[in-house]
């Protein structure tokens, strides 16, 4: 398969996985909007869109600051196949933005336990045609671009997205 081909199948299979996600409801995008100005910013920028139109929109996608981050468990797993078709638009930077930003979220966290309960109470809610999706977008980067990998564990995280959920 060329590279093009791989791209629109996976496309597909997210397309596919994430299909039927329930959105959060706009009392359920950031944990609090009054938590701190970066909360409330993610909660303006996610707050009554949809997860799919806004990756095809070619906008370029909350990052860092007013990002997935600080969303609540529903909204995290409801947006982040946003990022992984966003990222797979084309070669823009607004979609390289997309996918760097999902490779980070895909990630569990190397922090103290603490943090790693919360990474994981968020991972655990996916289903496992959502799990495989997500296991199928981090073996496209890897081959397409394996530098990317450098300071994120590869094998770890595919590791830890092919386990059964819970
Ligand atoms: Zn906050």
């Amino acid at each position: 398969m060329s590279s093009s081909e791989d791209r629109e199948a996976l496309r597909r299979q997210i397309n596919e996985a994430f299909a039927g996600a329930a959105s959060p409801g706009d009392g359920r995008i950031a944990e609090d909007p009054r938590c701190c100005p970066e909360c409330a910013h993610a909660d303006e920028a996610f707050r009554g869109r949809d997860w799919r139109q806004m990756a095809l929109s070619g906008e370029r996608l909350p990052g860092n600051y007013g990002g997935l981050s600080f969303l609540s468990e529903e909204a995290w797993r409801y947006f982040l196949p946003t990022y992984l078709l966003a990222g797979l638009r084309d070669d823009s930077e607004n979609a390289l933005n997309a996918a760097d930003n999902a490779l980070f979220h895909l990630t569990p966290s190397d922090a103290p336990d603490r943090l790693r309960d919360w990474y994981h109470r968020r991972a655990s809610g996916f289903n496992a045609e959502q799990r495989a999706a997500l296991v199928a977008f981090l073996d496209y980067w890897y081959a397409e671009h394996p530098d990317w990998f450098l300071c994120l564990d590869f094998q770890g995280t595919r590791d830890y997205w092919s386990r059964p959920a819970g």
